[in-house]
């Protein structure tokens, strides 16, 4: 056990005074466990807490920020902990407090005429989404996290998820964010206004800034009405060139119904017809990839079947689509869904691999895909690619496993950092990022000053100046 100094000492007695003594939780404390605040999903961290702290409202919040930045005491705000760059748990130095936005899971408001929802940072997403539901409406945001992510932490990262290319990433349903400053201020920017040209964009600032600006304590989130009908198909399509072709037909056939287009390689699907056969991957052997869509209609369910009947019929007449199923049910249209959704946790059943979460241009997609999967056969022999993703974004999920029967670990330890540097280096060739959705996090901080801008990195660190110039809110991500 590490003891702490008496500022230490005299800090967790205030944080007990602001937020209560069971929501400060300690390693002085022998019967705490804080290591699920303390590790990454991925498991690829374990860092060491001076305390977490559990405030129940933004006034806590504020409280809390204030006596940390008296101390120059760092915090890293935590959500669901289910972020993948190692953004939201604390180093190693024991030295900073977890901030957990759990207990501040409420809904406050539901504004039908504004079609807007209020709630705070800590709500779930699955929970957020139930509660539009219940109140005749969609919330679209959707991703495999949903039922452990908070929307602090959607808004901290700028998740994508599964509907992107209809309803946008979680920046575009965002009207209006409530902040605790790094000075421990309060921002009150919930105003729910389509429209505001009042200066600079402090909203989008804070949206994607992953915990190092400020500290979301709640938001106004855009509401939808529910869709009359939502179908879902699964095409076997004999290229990726053919896969943004189809794409192509579908945005003009299906308009805005088309809510959804994933698209999956041969080998990741294979992945789940090995580990997960219950699933009864369709029409994957046959093909190099596959394609899921989903059509959202606001008339009702014989329309779009009707205008996903004719898309599939003239997708095939131009050849880019081989064969193709219509989902009878919701709950075939699920089991597609998970299929896809599946392919991730076949990854880990296959063994360690080495993420890429990138975006290109989609018309440039099939040579980048091209051109990078022939370098890493060449250099990296025995490969192994699991290509899926949010096509219809332009966002692929660029993975590499290990080759067959070889030593995982080995495999990372030897060639993370050469296949790393070949996949970003054809990244930036193409005008792509090399992240599309996970955020940057600790992972990427290194990353940026050779792939982003040095202008806009420029720009970056002068904003981190001016907002945190203790720089006390999630130090060393994003920006190192
Ligand atoms: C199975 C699985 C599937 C996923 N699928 C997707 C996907 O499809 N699309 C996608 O974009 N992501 C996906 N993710 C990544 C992850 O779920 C998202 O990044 C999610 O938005 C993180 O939310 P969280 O509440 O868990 O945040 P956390 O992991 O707790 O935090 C993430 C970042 O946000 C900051 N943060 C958290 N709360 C706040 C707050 N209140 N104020 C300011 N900063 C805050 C943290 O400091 C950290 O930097 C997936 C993850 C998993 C495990």
């Amino acid at each position: 056990m590490t003891t702490l100094t008496s500022p230490q000492t005299d800090l967790i007695g205030q944080l007990r005074a602001i937020c209560g003594t069971a929501n400060v939780l300690t390693h002085e404390d022998p019967s705490a466990d804080l290591s699920p605040w303390e590790q990454d999903w991925r498991k690829r961290v374990h860092g060491r807490a001076l305390a977490v702290v559990r405030p129940g409202d933004t006034a806590q919040v504020a409280a809390v920020v204030k006596a940390c930045a008296a101390t120059g005491t760092s915090i890293v705000p935590q959500g669901g902990n289910t972020g993948l760059v190692v953004g939201s748990v604390p180093d190693a130095s024991g030295t900073q407090i977890v901030l957990s936005m759990a207990r501040m899971n409420a809904v406050r408001a539901i504004d039908p005429a504004n079609l807007t929802i209020t709630v705070e940072a800590g709500c779930v997403l699955q929970n957020l989404q139930a509660a539009a539901e219940n109140a005749g409406f969609l919330f679209p945001l959707s991703l495999g996290a949903e039922g452990s992510c908070t929307i602090g932490g959607n808004l901290g990262t700028n998740a994508g998820g599964t509907q992107v290319v209809r309803y946008g990433n979680t920046r575009e349903l965002c009207l209006g964010l409530e902040v605790v400053t790094a000075q421990g201020e309060v921002w009150h920017g919930l105003s729910g206004l389509r429209k505001d040209n009042t200066g600079y964009d402090l909203r989008n600032l804070m949206i994607g800034s992953e915990g190092t600006l400020g500290i979301i304590t709640a938001a106004t989130l855009k509401l939808y009405p529910q869709p009359a009908a939502q179908l879902t198909a699964w095409a076997a399509v004999p290229s990726m060139e053919a896969a943004v072709q189809l794409l192509g037909l579908a945005h003009q056939r299906l308009g805005p119904g088309l809510t959804g287009f994933e698209v999956m390689n041969q080998f990741s699907l294979s992945l789940v017809d090995k580990h997960y056969p219950q699933l009864r991957v369709p029409l994957w052997q046959g093909t190099p990839w596959c394609v899921l869509l989903e059509n959202s209609d606001s008339e009702n369910e014989q329309h779009a079947r009707s205008q996903f009947e004719a898309l599939l019929e003239a997708a095939m007449d131009s050849g880019c689509v081989r064969d193709a199923i219509v989902a009878e049910s919701l709950s075939q249209a699920r089991g597609l869904w998970h299929i896809r959704e599946s392919i991730t946790l076949a990854q880990v059943q296959e063994g360690l691999n080495i993420k890429h979460d990138i975006s290109i241009p989609v018309s440039r997609i099939p040579d980048f895909v091209a051109e990078t999967d022939a370098l890493l056969a060449r250099e990296v022999p025995g490969v192994r690619m699991v290509d899926f993703g949010h096509l219809g974004d332009g966002n692929l999920h660029y993975n590499v496993q290990a080759p067959e029967g070889g030593d995982g670990k080995a495999f990372l330890r030897d060639f993370e950092d050469k296949v790393n540097t070949l996949v970003f280096d054809q990244v930036k060739r193409f005008g792509g990022s090399i992240s599309a959705e996970h955020g940057v996090g600790e992972l990427k901080a290194g990353k940026l000053p050779h792939y982003k801008d040095p202008t806009a990195l420029a720009m970056m660190r002068a904003v981190k100046k001016a907002l945190d110039p203790k720089n006390i809110l999630n130090p060393g991500r994003v920006l190192t």
